[in-house]
Parts: C-alpha cells; sequence; structure tokens
C-alpha cells in the first residue's frame, strides 16, 4: 500500500499546488491573447501526457495485482480511460496528421473529446473513491480480483473508444463548440462550466474521503488541482495556440506525470527499504544468538577464503582455537544461565583484543572459539595469543572449584609457513592439537 504522509510531504504538495494556483491567476488574465502557432508543441505534449498516463495505469495495475486492493484497479482504469482518450484526440486533431485530423474527423470531434476527457478522468476518480468505499479489504477469494480488477480496468478503457468513436462518427449529436480556431462556446456552453464544477467537486470527495493521509492520496490530490487548472486556462484561453491554451497543455503534462513520479518515487523508496532489511537479515544470519560474535557459518564461508588470499598475496596467516579451561565444571557447580553470561564476558574480552580491521573472530562451538589473524607471523602469533590469555585473566571472572579460582582459557596456534601451502582443515587440525597440548600442559597457556 501507499506509505503514509509526513509534514514534509504535505508541505511539498502545498507547494506545487501554491505554484499551480499562482500560475493559473497570472495567466487568467492574458489568457486569449494569441501567440505563435507552434505546430510540434500539441503532438509533443500530447505524446508526454499519452505515456505517462499509460505507465502511471501499468504501474497502478502491478501493484493491484499484488495488493489486490480495488481502489487501485479503478485507479489504473482512470489512467487507462486519459491514456487512449488523449490518444485518439491526437490523431483526430486537426492539422497534426491531416488538415482536419484522422479517421474522418470533423472539426466539433477534437474539442468534444477534450471535454470527455477532463469529464470522464475525475468521474473515473469518484468511481476508484466508491471502490475503496465498497470493496475495504483485498480481493482475495477465488476469481474476484480477476473479475472486478478487469472490470474496473477495461470498463474505462471500452468506455473511452465509445465516446470518442461517438464524437468523431456523431459528433453532429453534439452542440457545436467550435468556429474557426476559436471554442469560444466551450466557456459560455454548461458543458465548459459543468466540467470545471465536475473536476472540482471530485476533488473535494478525494479530500473529504482520503484526507489525503498516503502520498498516492495526496498527490492525486494535486494531480487533480492540475487537471482543474488545466480546463480553467483552456476554458479562459478561449482559442488554440493562445497563451491560456499553451499553459493549459503544460498542466496537462504536470496532471498526468505527478502520481507517476510519486510511485517512481515509493518503488525507489521501497527498493532502499529492501536493501536495507537484506543487510541486516545477512548480519542476522553470520551472528552467533548468545554472544554475539560471528557464528560457525560466517567462519566456515570467510576462512577458506581469507586462508587463499593470504596464500595468493603471499603473507602468513595465523589461526587461533581458544578454548574456556574447566568450563564443564563450571556449568555443573553455577548453572547453565551463569556459564553463558561467562561465555559472553569471555567473548567480548577476546574481541576486544583484536586491534587490525582483517582480524576476525568467531563461536567455534560450545565454549570454543576460532581467531582468524590474515598477515599475522608465527611471532606476533604468540604475542597476540597470550595477550588474549593475559586479558580473560585481568577480567576476573570467578570460577570456584578450578585451579586458578577464575575463569582461564587456553590457546593453540597454527600459523602458516611460506614453504607450505597448507588447507584451510590442516592449519586448523593444527591449532586444535596446538590446543590441546596447551590443556595437557596445564591450561591457561598459550602453545604454538
Ligand atoms: P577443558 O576444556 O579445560 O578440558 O574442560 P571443559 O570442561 O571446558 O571441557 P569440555 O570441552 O568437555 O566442556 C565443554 C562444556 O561447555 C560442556 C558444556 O557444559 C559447556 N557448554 C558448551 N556450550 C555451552 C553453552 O552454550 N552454554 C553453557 N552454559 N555451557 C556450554
Ligand atoms: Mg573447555
Ligand atoms: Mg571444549
Amino acid at each position: 500500500m501507499s506509505l503514509a504522509v509526513n509534514r514534509r510531504h504535505r508541505l511539498a504538495a502545498c507547494a506545487v499546488s501554491g505554484v499551480l494556483l499562482g500560475t493559473v491567476l497570472a495567466v487568467l488574465p492574458v489568457a486569449s491573447r494569441p501567440v505563435a502557432t507552434v505546430a510540434p508543441f500539441l503532438p509533443l505534449f500530447t505524446m508526454a501526457v499519452i505515456a505517462t498516463e499509460g505507465l502511471t495505469a501499468f504501474l497502478l495495475w502491478t501493484q493491484f495485482m499484488i495488493t489486490r486492493a480495488a481502489f487501485l484497479a479503478a485507479l489504473a482504469g482512470a489512467y487507462v480511460y486519459t491514456a487512449s482518450t488523449v490518444a485518439v484526440q491526437l490523431l483526430a486533431f486537426p492539422g497534426v496528421f491531416s488538415p482536419t485530423g484522422l479517421l474522418g474527423a470533423s472539426p466539433q470531434s477534437a474539442v468534444w473529446i477534450w471535454a470527455f476527457w477532463h469529464g470522464g478522468s475525475p468521474l473515473l476518480v469518484v468511481v476508484a473513491l466508491w471502490a475503496r468505499w465498497r470493496y475495504p479489504v483485498p480481493l482475495t477469494a477465488q476469481g474476484a480480483a480477476a473479475r472486478i480488477g478487469s472490470a474496473l480496468l477495461l470498463g474505462p478503457l471500452l468506455l473511452s473508444l465509445l465516446l470518442c468513436y461517438v464524437a468523431i462518427r456523431h459528433a453532429d449529436w453534439f452542440p457545436s463548440l467550435v468556429e474557426g480556431g476559436s471554442y469560444q462556446r466551450r466557456l459560455h456552453s454548461p458543458s465548459g462550466i459543468g466540467l470545471a464544477l465536475l473536476s472540482a467537486a471530485a476533488f473535494v470527495c478525494l479530500v473529504a474521503t482520503t484526507r489525503l493521509r498516503t502520498m498516492l492520496d495526496l498527490w492525486l490530490g494535486v494531480a487533480m488541482l492540475a487537471g482543474l487548472g488545466d480546463i480553467v486556462v483552456t476554458l479562459a484561453a478561449n482559442s488554440r495556440f493562445s497563451v491560456g491554451w499553451y499553459v493549459a497543455r503544460v498542466a496537462s503534462v504536470m496532471a498526468s506525470s505527478t502520481v507517476l513520479g510519486v510511485l517512481i518515487w515509493e518503488i525507489s523508496h521501497l527498493y532502499r527499504e529492501l536493501h536495507k532489511a537484506n543487510a541486516r537479515l545477512s548480519e542476522f544470519a553470520s551472528r552467533d544468538g548468545l554472544t554475539g560474535l560471528y557464528n560457525r557459518r560466517y567462519f566456515d564461508e570467510r576462512y577458506p577464503e581469507a586462508l587463499t588470499r593470504a596464500q595468493a598475496a603471499p603473507y602468513p596467516l595465523t589461526v587461533m582455537m581458544v578454548d574456556i579451561d574447566h568450563f564443564k565444571r563450571f556449568n555443573d557447580t553455577l548453572g547453565h544461565l551463569h556459564g553463558d553470561d561467562t561465555l559472553t564476558a569471555v567473548a567480548a574480552v577476546l574481541q576486544a583484543s583484536l586491534r587490525r580491521s582483517g582480524d576476525f573472530i568467531a563461536r567455534y562451538g560450545g565454549e570454543e572459539f576460532v581467531v582468524v589473524l590474515p598477515d599475522c607471523g608465527a611471532q606476533l602469533a604468540s604475542q597476540l595469543a597470550e595477550r588474549l590469555r593475559v586479558a580473560v585473566v585481568q577480567r576476573g571472572v570467578p570460577a570456584p572449584f578450578t585451579p586458578a579460582g577464575r575463569v582461564t582459557v587456553s590457546v593453540g596456534v597454527a600459523t602458516t609457513r611460506a614453504s607450505q601451502a597448507a588447507t584451510p582443515e590442516v592449519l586448523l587440525a593444527q591449532a586444535d592439537a596446538a590446543l590441546y597440548r596447551a590443556k595437557e600442559a596445564g591450561r591457561n597457556r598459550v602453545a604454538a
């Protein structure tokens, strides 16, 4: 569903509406002033309207297919209606593809199609609002989405084609609105005023029923205002190729592209959120739940990579196995919960003792940890292992019933040698063997 609106969004929508209103008011006094005829202007701007309305309809329809919200299908229908009506108007417009317009259009056809466009699209927004009220929950029932959705989409398309057909083939059924290049009669005809009132009423309907709480509702409102501005300025312009006529074409493009802009903005916003969520998820999947260190999975993946890099460079790589001494006894006497706290404390001490960014420590299993130190030779490795051991001793976690009286660790160290191409398994086994020797020799010590 569309995102909720915050104060910033409201301010932006108010600013755009303000600019729109200001432009309409500024243009009204000079709207009917004729300016140079730029023949390509109409087809260019009309193509922009067709493309944006069509894309908006497509995006709304794909959202409907996912969410099954009838409102979205109905709104897609409104945009399909406009795209189709505008496309036919372009074909029928005199002086674009032929002097009198294609499809056997009469001089009245384009202006009546314009009226159907500007009357139909606010009405269809009201239909969409009705659909939201009529189907408040997603259309999940068997076949409902297909049936109701396609009716809401295809109904407006058929209506558009029917109205255009009538406007082209039976223009004589309607009052004449255009004489020469002037369509002055449209302003004074009930149809002109009626269109403006209809468009305003649809806007009020949108505000009253939705309170413009979502991004889609808010910017649909701005688009409807632009549509209303388009009607008012067109009526005031009175003739083609006047100041008002040009400005109204720009307003049409604005009305048609506003919702498209919002949909694209929402898609990129969701993409950003998805990216963040994915990053959080993969971080989560590589961490041990108890200690917060990397887990065995992460180690199994990264350790062979680190070794391969070290051998390719080449530089030495050290692996350390760290095991808490007499931990079973600790658990047996103080309980597992206390054991868990101790594990966490030791993990934090070990983690804090690593300084270089390439180093990492993982919980290998139980109370065993494994440390990977790229670019670390045997001598430095012994010093670092000793530093880990001392850090744990200094942390001073009490461990009654053990010889030292506090928690200690034994460390087994193995470092790659330039003369041997060790496999990850062999190097790890060497560290494990060293750990075993450290335990044998009395624990709380380092063996390499
Ligand atoms: P040493 O290593 O010094 O030879 O003696 P140890 O008692 O530590 O030896 P061992 O490896 O056999 O015991 C490991 C114990 O660690 C077994 C189990 O009770 C405890 N342990 C393993 N995982 C956890 C854990 O997640 N939480 C707690 N509380 N205890 C754990
Ligand atoms: Mg142990
Ligand atoms: Mg162990």
